[in-house]
């Protein structure tokens, strides 16, 4: 494997299990030292041990991405650790499913506060780390599709992905000038444990009749006729990650399958 990260110190949020972990461990054999952070302490380190035993390096955060303070705590102890921050996948997320006229205040702003506030949060801290050392370094959001459409069983997450893609264009054109380039990936419909969950709210709105059946409903548009696995996302992640990319910024690549064309 190239390693296109060597030496490179990276975080990634959300990287317990799922999209965040398939990441870390890519980008941990391409010789990177990564920072594995998710709410769920215990998932971080497990895949934090694991990526050690497949000859990497990585340590386990607990983060609340939610929260500054937590923030800030997982960007300190990253610089403690490996002495700089380069690179920020903003990844963890949450979602729900919940017909258009059900979904509550307190519905919206748990969504957003991960979803959308959380990349604000991190963009900033990490920004600040980066300034701080002089510039440089590359801000990487977990879009969707659900962030180029709006999906009338996913209302406040479509609300929450789309603001992911505004702050990642607000986000470019505010930090350039110190040579940090953020961009976006927007995965389609991918098998991780996200759709299990999903499946069983669609069963409790009477929407579906097994598990697996709503994955199976939203992959019917797509163009390569297939859901993703993680193992799908991480080609992308991995230039997004790498110097190979260091001219564009502001940008969400989508990884759908064609199931959006814009
Ligand atoms: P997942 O549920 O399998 O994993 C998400 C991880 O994020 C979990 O380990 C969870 O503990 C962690 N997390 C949740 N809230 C957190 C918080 N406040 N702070 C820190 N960590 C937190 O989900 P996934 O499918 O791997 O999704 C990862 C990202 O990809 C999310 O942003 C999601 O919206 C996005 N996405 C997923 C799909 C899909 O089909 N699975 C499609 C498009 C976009």
């Amino acid at each position: 494997m190239e390693r296109t990260v060597q030496d490179k110190v990276v975080i990634v949020t959300g990287a317990g299990r799922g999209i965040g972990e398939a990441i870390a461990r890519d980008l941990a054999r391409r010789g990177g030292r990564l920072v594995v952070a998710d709410l769920d302490g215990a998932r971080g380190s497990r895949v934090a041990a694991a990526i050690g035993e497949d000859g990497g390096v990585a340590i386990g955060v607990p983060v609340d991405v939610s929260e500054r303070a937590s923030v800030r705590a997982m960007i300190e102890r990253t610089v403690a650790e490996f002495g700089r921050l380069d690179v920020l996948f903003n990844n963890a997320g949450i979602s729900q499913t919940c017909p258009f006229l059900d979904v509550t205040e307190a519905d919206f702003d748990r969504i957003m506060a991960v979803n959308g506030r959380g990349v604000l949060i991190g963009t900033q801290e990490a920004a600040r780390q980066m300034i701080s050392q002089g510039g440089g370094g590359k801000i990487v959001n977990t879009a969707s599709i659900a962030g180029k459409q709006g999906y009338p069983l996913f209302a406040h997450y479509c609300a929450s992905k789309f603001a992911v893609v505004a702050l990642t264009q607000a986000a470019a054109r505010a930090l350039a000038e110190h040579r940090i380039t953020v961009n976006a990936f927007a995965p389609g419909v991918v098998a991780t444990e996200l759709w299990l969950q999903l499946d069983r709210e669609f069963m409790e709105h009477g929407l579906t009749e097994k598990p697996s059946q709503a994955i199976n409903e939203f992959s019917q548009s797509i163009l390569l006729g297939r859901p993703s696995q993680p193992a799908d996302i991480i080609g992308t992640t991995a230039f997004l990650a790498s110097s190979a990319s260091d001219y564009v910024t502001g940008q969400t690549v989508m990884i759908d399958g064609g199931m959006v064309l814009t």
